[in-house]
This record gives C-alpha cells, structure tokens and sequence, in this order.
C-alpha cells in the first residue's frame, strides 16, 4: 500500500505526470519501465538550481559539457533493452546517474562506465545514498567494455559513436541485445543490435541525438 505522505515527496506528483504525458501517452508500455520511472527521485540527479525543471520533456546540463537524457529517451531506451530481473547490464556514460538507476530498479546486476571522474563520483555518491547496492561505475573508456564482468546480456549506450564498437558486440551475449545512437553530430539513429548465432543483426528505432561518445572505437578527437 502507498499512500501519500505530506511533505514526504514533494516530487511524486510531478513523477506521475511526466510519466502519464511523456512515456504513456508516446506509446511506451513496458510497465517494469514505467513504474522504475515513477520510483526513481531524478531531481536528485540534477543540481538543486535545476531541480523545478528536473521532469520537463527535455533534457538538462549536469556540467562537464553533459546531459541527463530527456525522460523520454530514457524510457524508450529502456523498454527496447527488453530487460528483466535476471539479466545483467552494462551500460556507458553514466552521466547522472538516473539512467543507472532506472536500471537498478529493473535487473539484477548494473555495471556502468563513464569516461569523467567527477561525474562518475557525483553519480556514485547520489546512488549509494539511494540505497542501489547492485551498481558497479568504473572511469574508463566504454567503448572498450568491462572484459572481467563480461558476457552482458544487455548494453545500454548512452552516447553516440560513428559505428557499433567491436569489443562491445564481442562482450555481447549469445541472444542478448544493445541499444546504442549510431551516427554523427548531425544526426543520429537510435540502434538496436542483437546477436544470434554470433552475428550482428541490427534494427533502426528513429532519429535521435546524443552527446559523442568520445575515444578509442568511437570518436578519436
Ligand atoms: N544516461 C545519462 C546520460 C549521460 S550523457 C544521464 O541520463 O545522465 C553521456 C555520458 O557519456 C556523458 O557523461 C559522457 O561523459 C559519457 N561518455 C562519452 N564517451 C564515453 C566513453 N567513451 N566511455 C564512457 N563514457 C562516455
């Protein structure tokens, strides 16, 4: 039973309404998705200043030059990862930390990596006082994959790269699945790559636009 408690989530109702405006009524229905959404407090995960716009429909500065994705674009993500509880994610730039967490709720076991140590630290710190206990961040370059937690059943990238890098496809398990934007600053497709008997076989979910993701096997400038 929930009830409302007064002034114990001044938050909820604004949850409510970004997830009834900006997910349901957009055709996302995966309920796992959607009641992660309703739970996770993501004004925790942008600075106090920008707290009143924490659930627009957009997405907003969390220093460094990045992003908190807009909640749409979390939501999507998520439900065509097709996650459950017993799958383990892999997921590049942490940003925030909210994406990481909407994950949480939904698996088993997340590992995420982010290229900036101090958005990293910000998204451990925010994470711990949560309570998520099943999130492991390292700072390193993503695109390389986290080989001793490797094979991942699912790999959520938040960033975008000129192509699907290799070792992330090779750190793919056999009938897992990646959503990942593939394309330029101009414009990218949101991606979904699966493996089946060890091949890539890829299906495009519409036009998106990430951050780059930056370094070896993606962007080298
Ligand atoms: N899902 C996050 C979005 C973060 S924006 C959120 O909602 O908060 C994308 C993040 O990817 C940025 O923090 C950026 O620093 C990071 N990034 C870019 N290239 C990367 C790489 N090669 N490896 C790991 N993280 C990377």
């Amino acid at each position: 039973m929930s009830a409302a408690r007064p002034g114990g989530d001044p938050y909820a109702r604004d949850r409510e309404r970004m997830v009834d405006e900006q997910l349901v009524r957009r055709g996302i229905t995966d309920t796992h998705v959607l009641e992660a959404m309703r739970r996770v407090p993501r004004h925790l995960f942008v600075d106090e200043a920008l707290r009143s716009r924490a659930h627009g429909d957009h997405p907003l500065p969390i220093g460094e030059e990045q992003t908190i994705s807009q909640p749409y674009i979390v939501g999507l993500m998520t439900s065509l990862l097709d996650a459950s509880r017993d799958v383990k994610v892999l997921e590049i730039g942490t940003g925030s930390g909210y994406q990481t967490a909407v994950l949480a709720e939904i698996v088993r076991r997340v590992c995420s990596i982010e290229r900036l140590p101090r958005l990293a630290q910000r998204a451990r710190g925010v994470l711990e006082a949560l309570g998520y206990a099943n999130v492991w961040i390292r700072v390193a370059n993503g695109a390389l994959g986290w080989i001793d937690e490797a094979p991942f059943d699912r790999i959520l990238v938040a960033a975008g790269g000129p192509r699907v890098p290799p070792p992330l496809f090779d750190q793919l398990a056999e009938g897992g699945r990646m959503v990942l934007p593939v394309g330029d600053d101009e414009g990218q497709v949101l991606t979904v790559v699966e493996k089946v008997s060890g091949q890539m076989v890829t299906t495009p979910h519409g036009d998106c636009r990430f951050v780059r993701l930056v370094g070896k096997y993606a962007w080298e400038t």
